[in-house]
């Protein structure tokens, strides 16, 4: 004799199904009648649930500030020759001049019948000697700046070469 799960109603032992509610016997209080319960759905669910949180992946972007941090260290070597050279130039290009000058003012006497002598005959008007001695020493000056002009240039040539 046994007591049916569902309906609590008392079943001979022959008996497979219950009298009242033909329920098995081994049927339990709910689900009753479907002794095989394989929800399949259930166990596919949390397999779901699990690849969500997997989205919104983060890239920062530092790769572009390692790539300026090697720079810096090639410029400093570069600046000490050509900037030697262009120092050289301009001290070339301002002190010749000025003794060139210097030598022309304080040798006039020596320096200046040469030079008349070029243009003038020894009869010269005073006038156009001095003249004529202060473009030839105006001359003379911008002359005597070539060199250091042309260290001025190649240390700038230099730059430009090494930049590129
Ligand atoms: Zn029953």
């Amino acid at each position: 004799m046994w007591i049916c799960n569902r309906c609590q109603t008392a079943n001979k032992e022959g008996y497979t199904q219950c009298v009242e509610c033909s329920a098995p016997r081994n049927a339990r209080r709910f689900g009753a009648g479907r002794p095989v319960v394989a929800p399949s759905v259930q166990a596919a669910s949390p397999e779901r649930r699990m690849q969500q949180p997997e989205q919104a992946p983060q890239d920062a972007p530092p790769p572009p500030v390692s790539r300026r941090v090697v720079e810096p260290p090639v410029l400093p070597p570069r600046k000490p020759v050509g900037g030697f050279i262009r120092l050289v130039g301009i001290l070339l290009a301002a002190l010749l001049p000025i003794i060139t000058i210097l030598v022309a003012v304080l040798r006039y006497d020596v320096i200046s019948p040469v030079i008349i002598s070029l243009f003038f005959k020894p009869p010269a008007p005073e006038v156009l000697g001095y003249v004529a001695y202060g473009v030839m020493t105006f001359a003379a000056a911008l002359l005597v700046m070539a060199p250091g002009l042309a260290l001025v240039a190649l240390s700038r040539l230099m730059g430009l070469a090494r930049r590129r």
